[in-house]
Parts: structure tokens; C-alpha cells; sequence
């Protein structure tokens, strides 16, 4: 006997074999018991989903010797040739190769002529939308008065390019990605039947691999067998499809939210050097990040789709991480993945996507990455700053600070900066909140407030901001100046999490929102003296700033 791929093998035959669209074969079963049966279906879903399977199943409910039924027999002759595809009264066309007006023409004159056998006559278009617009509008007409004898089931992956007129004549069902645990179910079912030894981790990353299409996954498996013969480990999926474990996805994550700078690009390294494919880690660590902010807001969302492992480490990272935190990380992560698109050394893309990412949820200062990272290349070319023994004594504690997460939401800066020069706001936004400020404010008293609320281990924080000359309020626009020598100090103050710190504080002390500004003035005098041999001055000339400002496209102000 020929050898079958599972797809086909395993083809659903019932409404009840369907894996995972049980609110379209509840629905098809009551129309069929029923006999409430439209002229017209159109199955919505992406790829591999069932759409064609469904259909066909709909079908034979239709033209089963014994139909209409929600059961089929599956061996009388019209159930048989419906499933062998060679039924003369199911009629498969795919939109994609028949769209001529020739083809639907032919179509509108065989439309009149009876079933040979079965009740009706079913026309089953695939990929409807590829049909030419002429080839719709002869559709249309058939459409619009069908037969008694005619049925139409259309499927598509992209309904928004079939024409209205069709749409509006064809009851919808939308068939949806199927979750993770089921497919892994369902690829266990055929282990079984094929005496093969899956390991529950190796269908799990299989079906998160399939991402919701169960014919990839079946492929995946036939694929698989024919690799690895009767015995498939969670590493033989690993290698054989370049994909990373969800362990390695959600170790990564952890370190990250740890501030763990060297111990996250290492893992990174290992993955590159073990040939995993980086886009596809990428996409991985912004799903999980997206899965970690749905656990966040409703735990028990992701139990079809999560293995009960992975759960327990998002139930862990959630205490690390604030949602408006995790909003901003997933943005910027999605900024570096569309730059790696394009980018021939994604791995450098992906490094400083996770630096800026540790960086911006404040855990590690500027400094100690860069120490670090140079010590991870071993390249001497990015010595530690003076400083550096204070930054790295000990992350903070997680920026879980009270009013850091109920804040308001304020402007974010674009992917654009780095936070070494001060962007622009969004000027209606300012204006927008300039309303609430009170004229009476008095903005040195303010500032020394500020600078007496920031905590001694936050060494550069405190001694930039200590340099800065308060130049006043301006509505929302909190507004500093520094001396030309004290560029440094104000390049520091400005990065995204000095700021975003400094804002809080702003925020506590007065109650109100502020928007940092910072600038240069010929005029001031440099105020930072003490500190400043303690400080970066050849901040700009750390290579891997250098890196992020061309990278970025940034602008250090002058
Ligand atoms: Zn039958």
C-alpha cells in the first residue's frame, strides 16, 4: 500500500472529528438537523485550519444515502466519493486556477442540469477571493437565483478581498487557529494509531510551531517520522525545525526582567551559535511577552494554549514586571524585529534589542552593560567606567513603584531615541495637560525636592541631575539647562528610564504629570564639578553607544 500523509490520512470525517471548531460544527449540525440549509456558505480561516474538511463533511451530510444527517455513514458510494474527491456531484474548484469568465460561464450552464446521485449539487470553491473580478460577477448571477438543487460552500483565507455582493449572499462561519493543546492532542491520537512514541514536550513544540494550523502540524509530523523513525524527542523537533524551546524563550524573559544583561545575551549566543533561526526566536519572545501580559490580566485565558510548565513561569514573571512595562517592552521588541527583517546581522539587532529592553525597565545602568558586554566579548574595547562599582553592586529591585504603574499614561518617546537626545513631544499632548498646572508653582523648590528623593545607589542619576540648572515651567514642560561642559550629564539624564525616573518623582512631589526638557545653554556655567571625573565623559565614544546611535538613527544633541 502507498505511502499517505497524515493530512490525508487523518482527514476529518465527521463534524464530530473536527479539531478545535466546535462553534462552526455545533452550528452546521443544527442547519442539517434541522433542514434549515442556506444556498450559500463561506468557511473564513487562516491555512490548515479545516476549512476543506468541513465543507467536504458538509457535504456528505447533504448527499449521504442516508442524509441529510449530522452523521454520515462514510461508506455509502456518495459519502465514499465525496471523501475520494471524485464525486460528480460535488464539483471542487480552486479560485486560485479557475477564475476565467470561460470557467464560471461553463459553471452557470452546468448549475441547471440535476444531481446524477446525490440530493444536491455542491459546488465547492476554494480560495474564492483569487477569482477574478469577472469571474465573481458571473458567480453573482448564479448566486443570486440558484437552484433548488444547488448548494455553493466557499472557503477563504482572506475575506476582505471577496466582493460584498458575495458576501452578503453567503452565511459566514469563521473557522479559527486551533489551540496549541489540541493540536498536541491530536498529533498523540496519530502517534498512537502509527505506533510512534511522541513525547508530550515534542508535541508541544510541534503544534506551537504549526501555530494554530493543524495540517502544518501533521505535515510537521509525517516530516518527523521520516527523520527520526518511531521515536520523536522534544530535541528532535528542536533541530530538525530550528526552533527554540519555550524553556530557552522563557529563561531568556527571566533574565531580562531579572536585569540580567551578560546572562540574557549569553543565552542569546548559545541559540545563534547552536543555529536556531533568530527571526523566529524573536517572534517566540514576543509572543510569550504577549502571553505574559494576557496572564497578567486574566490567568486561566491561556490554559488551551500554554503547557502547564510554561504557565508556571509566567506566573512567576508576572510579579516582575508592571503591564505598562511589559506594553512598552513588547513595542519595542516589535520596533527591533521589523529593523531585524531587513538587517544582515540580526543577531547584533536582537543583542541591542534586549540591552535597550534591560536598560529602559531599569535595572541595569548604561554603565554596567556596557562593562559587562565588553567582558562578554572580550574585546577590551569597552572598559568600565570609574563608576561601575556602584551600578552593579546589585540591580534594583523590580520597578515596581507605586504610581510607576497606575500613572497616567504619558507620551512615549518614538522607537526613534535612545534617550540620548531629548525628543520632541507630542506638542497637543503637552498642551492638553498644560491646563492643570498651577501658575504658582515654583520650580527650584520643586527640583530640590527631586534631588533629594534620589536614592544614593542611584550614583548617575543623582550627580546629572545635580548638574542640571532649573530654567522654569513652560505648561506641562519641566524645564532644565545644562552647560555646554556638562553635555554628558544631560545626555545621562536623558535616557528613557533617567527620565521616565526622574518624571516620577516629578509626579510624586507635585501630583501633576511633567515632561522633561532638557538643554543646553552657552550661558550656564558647568555646575558638575565634584562628580564629574566619576562620570562617563567618553559616554559617546563607548562603542556600543556608538553602535546604538547609528543603529537608531539617533542624534546626540548639541
Ligand atoms: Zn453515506
Amino acid at each position: 500500500m502507498s505511502y499517505e500523509v497524515f493530512a490525508r490520512k487523518y482527514r476529518p470525517q465527521t463534524f464530530d472529528d473536527l479539531v478545535g471548531q466546535t462553534h462552526v460544527s455545533r452550528t452546521l449540525k443544527n442547519a442539517v438537523a434541522q433542514n434549515r440549509l442556506a444556498h450559500a456558505y463561506l468557511f473564513v480561516g487562516p491555512r490548515g485550519v479545516g476549512k476543506t474538511s468541513t465543507a467536504r463533511i458538509l457535504a456528505k451530510s447533504l448527499n449521504c444515502i442516508k442524509g441529510p444527517t449530522i452523521t454520515p455513514c462514510g461508506v455509502c458510494d456518495n459519502c465514499r466519493e465525496i471523501a475520494g474527491g471524485n464525486s460528480l456531484d460535488v464539483i471542487e474548484i480552486d479560485g486560485a486556477s479557475n477564475n476565467s469568465v470561460e470557467d464560471v460561464r461553463q459553471l452557470r450552464e452546468n448549475v441547471r442540469y440535476a444531481p446524477a446521485k446525490g440530493r444536491y449539487k455542491i459546488y465547492l470553491i476554494d480560495e474564492v477571493h483569487m477569482l477574478s473580478p469577472a469571474a465573481f460577477n458571473a458567480l453573482l448571477k448564479t448566486l443570486e437565483e440558484p437552484p433548488e438543487h444547488v448548494k455553493f460552500i466557499f472557503a477563504t483565507t482572506e475575506p476582505q478581498k471577496v466582493l460584498a455582493t458575495i458576501l452578503s449572499r453567503c452565511q459566514r462561519f469563521d473557522l479559527h487557529r486551533i489551540p496549541a493543546n489540541l493540536i498536541a492532542e491530536h498529533l498523540q491520537f496519530i502517534a498512537k494509531k502509527e505506533k510512534i512514541t511522541l513525547e508530550p514536550a515534542a508535541a508541544h513544540s510541534i503544534a506551537r510551531g504549526a501555530e494554530g494550523g493543524l495540517r502544518d502540524a501533521e505535515s510537521m509530523l509525517d516530516q518527523l517520522v521520516a527523520f527520526c523513525g518511531e521515536k520523536i524527542t522534544q530535541s528532535d523537533v528542536l533541530n530538525v525545525f530550528g526552533f527554540t524551546s519555550e524553556q530557552t524563550v522563557s529563561d531568556l524573559t527571566g533574565r531580562m526582567l531579572r536585569g540580567e544583561t551578560p546572562e540574557a545575551i549569553g543565552l542569546l549566543h548559545e541559540q545563534c551559535e547552536a543555529g536556531k533561526d533568530m527571526m523566529r526566536l524573536m517572534g517566540d519572545l514576543i509572543a510569550y511577552l504577549r502571553d505574559l501580559l494576557v496572564f497578567k490580566a486574566k490567568p486561566d485565558a491561556l490554559n488551551e494554549d500554554v503547557h502547564p510548565e510554561v504557565q508556571k513561569s509566567l506566573a512567576a514573571h508576572t510579579e516582575l514586571i508592571s503591564t505598562d512595562r511589559l506594553l512598552e517592552l513588547i513595542d519595542q521588541f516589535a520596533v527591533a524585529e521589523g529593523r531585524m527583517k531587513w538587517a544582515p546581522n540580526k543577531k547584533l539587532h536582537f543583542e541591542v534589542a534586549i540591552i535597550k529592553a534591560i536598560q529602559s525597565l531599569g535595572q541595569a545602568t548604561l554603565d554596567e552593560v556596557i562593562a559587562k558586554l565588553g567582558e562578554l566579548r572580550g574585546d577590551g574595547s569597552a572598559s568600565p567606567p570609574a563608576s561601575a562599582h556602584v551600578a552593579a553592586s546589585k540591580p534594583e529591585a523590580p520597578r515596581m513603584r507605586p504610581g510607576a504603574a497606575g500613572a497616567a499614561p504619558r507620551p512615549k518617546p518614538t522607537p526613534q531615541t535612545v534617550g540620548v537626545a531629548a525628543p520632541g513631544y507630542s506638542k497637543t499632548h503637552v498642551e492638553d495637560k498644560a491646563r492643570m498646572v498651577d501658575p504658582e508653582l515654583d520650580s527650584e523648590k520643586i527640583w530640590h525636592a527631586v534631588l533629594g528623593k534620589i536614592p544614593p545607589q542611584k550614583a548617575f542619576v543623582r550627580n546629572s541631575a545635580s548638574a542640571a540648572h532649573v530654567l522654569g515651567i513652560d505648561g506641562r514642560n519641566f524645564k532644565l539647562g545644562f552647560a555646554p561642559g556638562d553635555k554628558a550629564m544631560m545626555d545621562i539624564l536623558g535616557t528613557q528610564a533617567n527620565r521616565k525616573f526622574v518624571e516620577t518623582l516629578l509626579h510624586e512631589i507635585t501630583g501633576n504629570d511633567w515632561v522633561l526638557k532638557l538643554t543646553v545653554n552657552e550661558e550656564l556655567v558647568p555646575k558638575h564639578t565634584a562628580a564629574a571625573d566619576d562620570s562617563p565623559n567618553n559616554f559617546k565614544n563607548e562603542p556600543l553607544i556608538k553602535e546604538a546611535i547609528e543603529l537608531f538613527n539617533a542624534r546626540v544633541r548639541t
